[in-house]
């Protein structure tokens, strides 16, 4: 049986944002992973965010493992052309699929759903149930609130400081190659 290649979770907006950059970023994400010979696993959406790193990764020459619930099919557009598509029947299928097919996550900016899906995996980490490495892609400060609003709950006394340890914020697509290399 052939092996997988090391796979990067990416959670992100089904939108694409204001600022240029953050797509900019999603479509430098595709030719990191073929490079290194990493696999994409995500939403299987064509829209937003989401969508740009799905087609930079597959003209990169990435695989792509994506996974998407039924009724979001047609919200979504979900790409029938991926290397690997699994269409689950609810929501937390789908991130569970993503999750166990992945060695690492990155949450590139997103909303409520990138949220939610950080926040899981996050929780998961601290009580333990895995320790696969989290990475915040902070492109132009966008986690920052995102980031001061877990430093507020830690200083209330409602988590733990090693809640900040179990993900690691980066500031650009090289230095989240540099620390993924480092770990996969
Ligand atoms: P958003 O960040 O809101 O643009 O959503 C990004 C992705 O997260 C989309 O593919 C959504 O379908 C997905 N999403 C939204 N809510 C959930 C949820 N509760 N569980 C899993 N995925 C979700």
């Amino acid at each position: 049986m052939a092996t997988l290649p090391p796979s990067v979770c990416v959670f992100c907006g089904a939108r694409s944002g204001i600022s240029p950059a953050y797509a900019e970023a999603a479509r430098d994400f595709g030719p990191m992973m073929a490079r290194r010979g990493w696999r994409l696993v995500y939403g299987a959406g064509d829209i937003g965010i989401m969508g740009e790193v799905a087609r930079s990764a597959q003209q990169a020459g990435a695989p792509v493992f994506g996974v998407i619930p039924k009724h979001l099919m047609a919200l979504e557009v979900g790409r029938l052309d991926l290397g690997t598509l699994v269409i689950t029947e609810t929501m937390h299928e789908r991130k569970k699929v993503m999750f166990t097919n992945s060695n690492a996550i990155v949450v590139l900016p997103g909303g409520a759903g990138t949220l939610d899906e950080f926040f899981e995996v996050l929780t998961w980490r601290q009580i333990g149930l895995h320790d696969k490495p989290i990475y915040l892609l902070d492109l132009d400060g966008f986690w920052q609130p995102l980031i001061a609003l877990v430093d507020h709950v830690i200083a209330q006394g409602f988590a733990a400081e090693s809640l900040r340890e179990f993900f690691v914020v980066v500031e650009t697509v090289d230095a989240l190659e540099k620390a993924l290399g480092d770990v996969l």
